[in-house]
């Protein structure tokens, strides 16, 4: 017999970033819990492809074309998701971009304000509107709420090449310890979830190359890529009635790798 708590059916959980990589990972993991999901990106053939594999678990898919970057779109989308839906009880900020320099020296401002755009102030109007949805409904007496930011692993070890990268991830798991204790009461925790390497588009380059695979994949404790479906057991996790206390942690998801 199944853990009752795991069962997601009557919930409905959105992602962001939920078309592909590891934000499909954690749609996929909770529509086969049961959960009905919707999921943002901003391409539609992204969207349609998604939705069409994510609706095959039978669950109710709406797949929305949303740039988090772009505030009154997210002010739109949730609104527009939640009336769809009925409710929203988790929503995981997952979309991001990855965009670095060849060295800090050289990083430009475009590049400063486009990571902070998407990873920061996308994951800010989404976790906003999320926490919005949750206090109202608290207040008409059903309260509850589960709210996750991806991080990254670039939030905790030096990321070479890529700071303005890794002061958004460290933003954004300080914004969910805030989030975290000022939604409490209304039952609502927030949690963040930091990927190692993950295979999947955003490290496309760094699959390829021997010496990334030599130098770092092969001090992976586990001694392999993550994959996105390796974040479909934590996505359900809190999304589920099993984590109702546990709220401003920091999934790391490494195989290891920070430890080694
Ligand atoms: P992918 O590049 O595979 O996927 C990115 C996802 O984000 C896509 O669904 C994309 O959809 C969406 N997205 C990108 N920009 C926007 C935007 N402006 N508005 C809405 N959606 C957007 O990346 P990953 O799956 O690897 O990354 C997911 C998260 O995990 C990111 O936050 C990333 O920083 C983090 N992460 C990844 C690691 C890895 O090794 N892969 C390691 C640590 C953290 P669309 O194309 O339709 O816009």
């Amino acid at each position: 017999m199944a853990y009752a708590p795991f069962n997601l059916q009557g919930k409905v959980a959105l992602v962001t970033g939920g078309n592909r990589g590891i934000g499909l990972g954690m749609a996929e993991a909770l529509a086969q819990a049961g959960a009905d999901v919707v999921i943002w990106g901003t391409s539609e053939s992204h969207n349609r492809a998604a939705e069409a594999r994510l609706s095959q678990t039978g669950v109710r898919v709406l797949a929305q074309r949303v740039d988090v970057s772009d505030e009154a779109a997210v002010v739109a989308a949730m609104a527009e998701a939640a009336v769809a839906m009925g409710r929203i009880d988790t929503v995981i900020a997952n979309a991001g971009i990855g965009a670095g320099a060849r060295s800090f020296s050289e990083m430009t401002i475009e590049t400063w304000r486009r990571n902070m755009a998407v990873n920061l102030e996308g994951a800010f109007f989404t976790c906003r509107e999320a926490c919005k949805h949750m206090v109202e409904r608290a207040k008409s007496g059903d309260p509850g709420g589960s709210i996750a930011v991806t991080a990254s692993l670039a939030a905790v070890d030096g990321a070479a090449r890529n700071e303005a990268y890794a002061a958004t991830k460290g933003g954004v798991i300080s914004m969910m310890k805030a989030i975290a204790v000022e939604h409490a009461r209304y039952g609502v925790r927030a949690n963040a979830i930091l990927p190692g390497w993950i295979a999947t588009d955003m490290t496309a380059g760094s699959q390829e190359s021997k010496v990334f695979n030599e130098k770092v994949i092969a001090r992976v404790p586990i001694r392999r890529w993550g994959e996105p479906e390796d974040f479909g057991g934590i996505a359900v996790y809190l999304a589920s009635d099993a984590s109702k206390y546990h709220s401003g942690d920091s999934f790391l998801i490494d195989g290891g790798y920070a430890i080694f």
